[in-house]
């Protein structure tokens, strides 16, 4: 239920519509600004009667929220949503990029690769210690030793960690380690997964399954939202279509699409979207056209050593050319860089 308080509505009255709500069995988001009180009321806790409530004094209207993605709908939140993680803005006028290897394998090749990505202008570094791979063959990530070299690295550049949390046991390992939670594809749908980053403080990016919608992205979200954490960004990293000339089929009509069904940010990675370096850039550039928020792009400083996802890894310098190419595409769309 969404209920509209009028501009004169008291402290009391809103105080007497959010207690109605909760004895009704829901939990209450109350959204203030200027001249709205909003009070969302979410959960299935029993009859919350619209012409009941439209009777309370203060309120203007009330209405059930129509997305099943209650908390995630701009309905009940119409303004975007900005995560924070320290000084730095997702979701704001400044555009985010997150760059650095697909895994973290050393700590001197982690170090090369942070420093050439920060100095490119890259706000955050990513790399995966827990790397849920295809093969079982395959590298598997450094696992812990991956997550202190994350933190040896960001304490070097200054660079915010984001790394991937693939089991429930351990959200609170990662936690510690990194700066921001990433949710791979493969466990978009891994729901007591998503049970356990919604119950941490740490933000999460939460990337689209290969084979979900946009609605299944949003109930994925909304299962961290409704655990009690809001800092939710989301992802777009290509989907699987009939095409094979690409790894996956980036969604770039999905972008604007997010825009208008949820307040949380958006970025795009062209790097999984793709598999292939030299469409990164062009892939890149549109999804800020679009309106994406920002870019996760994986660079390495010997793609063809890499021990993962080699041949969309971009070498340093494509990177930092990349990075002075979408200045003006951020700036054409009133974003900066
Ligand atoms: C990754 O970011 O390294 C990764 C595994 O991505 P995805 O989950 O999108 O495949
Ligand atoms: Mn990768």
């Amino acid at each position: 239920m969404i209920i509209f308080l009028t501009s004169t509505a008291t402290t009391a009255q809103i105080a007497e519509v959010t207690a109605y709500c909760e004895r009704a069995g829901y939990s209450v988001r109350l959204s203030k600004d200027a001249d709205q009180t909003v009070v969302s009321a979410f959960g299935d806790g029993g009859p919350l009667i619209a012409a009941e409530i439209r009777r309370l004094p203060g309120v203007e209207r009330a209405a059930p929220i129509s997305a099943p993605y209650k908390r995630a709908s701009r309905e009940t939140h119409p303004k975007d949503t900005v995560v924070d993680i320290g000084p730095l803005r997702i979701g704001g006028r400044q555009l985010v990029v997150m760059a650095g290897p697909c895994a973290v394998e050393s700590l001197e090749g982690l170090r090369e690769i942070a420093r050439a990505v920060h100095a490119a202008g890259a706000s955050m570094l990513r790399g995966g210690a827990f790397k849920p791979r295809t093969s079982p063959y395959s590298f598997q990530g450094l696992a812990d030793v991956g997550l202190e070299y994350l933190q040896q690295v960001r304490a070097l550049t200054g660079l915010p960690v984001v790394t991937e949390v693939t089991h429930p046991e351990l959200v609170e390992r990662v936690s510690a380690a990194a700066d921001m939670l990433q949710i791979g594809a493969r466990n978009m749908q891994n729901f007591a997964l998503l049970q356990a980053v919604g119950a941490s403080r740490r933000p999460v990016l939460l990337k689209r399954g290969m084979m979900s919608t946009a609605e299944e992205l949003l109930m994925a979200a909304e299962y961290i939202l409704s655990h009690g954490n809001p800092r939710v960004v989301l992802c777009e990293r290509g989907i699987r279509t009939f095409e094979t000339a690409t790894r996956n089929t980036v969604d770039i009509s999905v972008v604007p699409l997010l825009k208008r069904l949820t307040h949380l940010p958006v970025v795009v990675d062209p790097s999984h979207g793709t598999g292939r370096r030299d469409l990164v850039e062009p892939v890149a550039r549109a999804a800020i056209a679009a309106g994406a928020d920002g870019l996760m792009i994986e660079v390495h400083d010997h793609p063809d050593r890499a021990l993962s996802d080699g041949p969309q890894s971009l070498h340093p310098h494509q990177f930092e050319a990349l990075m002075d190419g979408l200045r003006d595409i951020a700036s054409a769309v009133g974003r900066t860089l």
